[in-house]
């Protein structure tokens, strides 16, 4: 099982990826990444106690309504939503691989007021298990996969890493 950090970053940069399987943490230094964090944390202070949090191991689900099955993320910007996407869908993955079948996902973008719905659907289990492959192929692989510019670039957490 893979984190929900490697599951984003296939979709977003292999070299990220790679890099973060490695333990390089340059996150932790992301005034977007804290941002982000901020937006989940406070955004949920006023909701209602049946959202609750989810420990998988290696991923913890933040948010979970039991009773309707629905997972909830929150999010900065909708620029990455097929990112945010894909977190989602490996959430609804695992839970299926549990026995929690029928779920669904909702992404919140609270700065926008957008909503994004998530649904599961049975072509998707191959989809997320091809990534599950690649994942593997990638940080296993022992050459870091090379720098590819992308637009993502400059608010990437790894920008003075890969660039100066
Ligand atoms: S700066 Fe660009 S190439 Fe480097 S890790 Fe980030 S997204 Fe990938």
């Amino acid at each position: 099982m893979f984190s929900a950090s490697h599951i984003t970053y296939y979709h977003l940069c292999h070299r990220k990826l790679w890099l973060h399987h490695r333990g390089m943490r340059m996150e932790d230094n992301s005034q977007a990444v804290a941002e982000g964090k901020l937006i989940g944390k406070t955004t949920y202070t006023r909701r209602a106690q049946r959202w609750q949090e989810l420990d998988l191991g290696v991923v913890k689900i933040d948010h979970f309504d039991p009773v309707s099955k629905t997972i909830r993320e929150v999010k900065k910007s909708p620029k990455l939503e097929a990112a945010h996407i894909a977190q989602v869908k490996y959430y609804l993955y695992l839970l299926e691989q549990r026995g929690v079948h029928g779920a669904k996902g909702i992404i919140e973008y609270p700065k926008q007021k957008r909503t994004t719905e998530v649904t599961w659907e049975p072509a998707d289990r191959a989809v997320v298990q091809s990534w599950e492959a690649e994942i593997a192929r990638i940080v296993q692989s022992p050459v870091c996969p090379e720098l590819v510019k992308k637009n993502y670039c400059r608010n990437c957490a790894f920008y003075d890493f890969c660039f100066s």
